[in-house]
């Protein structure tokens, strides 16, 4: 497929002809949020100005009208994964999706399939962000099992023959990040998949940071349940997809109640509606849905094969100009051309707190994320608090990257290191 021209499609993301004190804005921090191109906004401007209803159940034209965009949307995201509507629950964001999923298992009742018992176990990894390991935790405590741990190698790959001592008879269930937020590295998921379903084990997957930039098709992946956040897919803020399969969101209770996912209602008891509405209690985030609707018929309309080779161009300028600057340590093995990856790099500058760091670039319009990244446990494997972040889109250039290298060169000279 023919590359992709990343300074024409610039264009179309109005953001980016930002200045910055006073430089072009050399925008490194899509793996926190991305930028939305025009599509997006005038959807979600569109439906406001000329559609805008509460959906479902409404005798008005402009409700029926929002209710098809609304659920034509669901169809459109779902297809973009591989899924059909009913298979994707709209959540606020993949923290939200998470969060539904853990909460519903605890509170499935002792005979449902889903219960958890003292000592059954879950089973995450090393390299986890926050909102894929403290639901975890959470459910653990109030359920009485235990959480185990897929550790990783010093290159950042999950190590797999522990993995498949680890997940074994008592698991119950295996949540793991697709792609890495701190490392980029895209996990071998099939595999891990396969060891979980070998025992049993329901499939948890957070695909955060691989919707954006990876072809994705969950039914065939086979995964049980996967979550997504639009915000980092061109789309709004407020608005994200849980995927399950089936069987599983036939099994899983409600997590929040109210309005909009029940059937009758007596002063005592309720009735709830089959998935997805069953999950999706009070007023969904409509507009935002239908932006997202937008964002990933924009990623589709480029093609995901094409943007993740962009990317990966891109990555791999980055690590070549990195590797060659005195004092900087990139997290994860830079010398693995074996390992895949998406189009981002975290890396330590010696001697300089990530926080300077982060402002000397910001002073030269360049945005990148410094921090633990929601990843504190990977951070302390390393043996450092915090690191520098730069992640890159379909709408980054070779440019901005040398912008970005430029600079860093000039981090430690700068503070004296
Ligand atoms: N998982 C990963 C891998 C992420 O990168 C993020 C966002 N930083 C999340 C989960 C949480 O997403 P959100 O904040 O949109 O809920």
């Amino acid at each position: 497929a023919d590359p992709i021209d990343a300074v024409r499609l610039r264009e179309d993301f109005p953001i980016l002809a930002e200045q910055v004190n006073g430089h072009r804005l050399v925008y490194l921090d899509s793996a926190a949020t991305s930028q939305r191109p025009l599509p997006v906004l005038d959807a979600e401007r569109d439906f406001l100005e000329h559609t805008n209803a509460a959906v479902h159940r409404g005798a008005h034209t402009l409700a029926a009208e929002a209710t098809d965009l609304f659920e034509d949307a669901r169809a459109t995201v779902a297809g973009f994964v591989g899924a059909d509507a009913e298979q994707l629950v709209w959540t606020s964001g993949a923290t939200m999706g998470l969060n539904l999923v853990a909460y519903s298992i605890g509170g499935a009742s002792a005979s449902s399939s889903l219960a958890l018992r003292p000592g059954d176990e879950i089973v995450t990894t090393a390299i986890e962000h926050h909102a894929n390991l403290i639901p975890w935790q959470e459910l653990a405590l109030r359920t009485g099992a235990v959480l185990r741990h897929i550790p990783a190698h010093d290159d950042g790959t999950l190590d797999l023959a522990a993995a498949a001592e680890i997940i074994g008879p008592r698991t119950r269930i295996v949540a793991f990040t697709h792609v890495s937020n701190v490392l980029g590295i895209i996990n071998p998921v099939e595999e891990i998949i396969a060891l979980a379903h070998q025992v049993g084990a329901l499939t948890v997957m957070d695909a955060c940071q691989s919707a954006p930039h990876l072809p994705l098709d969950l039914p065939a992946l086979g995964v049980d349940l996967a979550v997504f956040s639009g915000h980092k897919m061109m789309g709004p803020y407020g608005v994200g997809g849980l995927y399950g399969r089936a069987e599983v969101l036939e099994a899983m209770p409600p997590f929040l109640t109210g309005g909009s996912m029940i059937t009758t209602v007596t002063l005592d008891r309720a009735e709830y509606l089959p998935p997805p509405q069953r999950f999706e209690a009070g007023t969904q985030p409509i507009g935002p849905a239908i932006g997202l609707a937008a964002a990933v018929r924009y990623l589709d309309g480029i093609g995901l094969e094409r943007i993740h080779a962009h990317e990966t161009m891109l990555a791999e300028r980055m690590r070549a100009g990195l590797v060659e600057i005195p004092g900087i340590r990139l997290l994860g093995d830079p010398s693995t051309g074996s390992v895949e990856r998406v189009g981002l790099w975290s890396f330590d500058v010696e001697g300089v707190h990530a926080h300077d760091a982060g402002q000397f670039l910001d002073a030269r319009g360049i945005a990148v994320r410094v921090g633990h990244h929601c990843a504190a446990p990977l951070h302390t494997r390393y043996g450092v608090t915090a690191s520098v972040r730069a992640s890159t889109a379909l709408y980054n250039t070779p440019d901005d990257v040398d912008a970005l290298l430029d600079a860093v060169r000039g981090i430690r000279p700068y503070f004296g290191v």
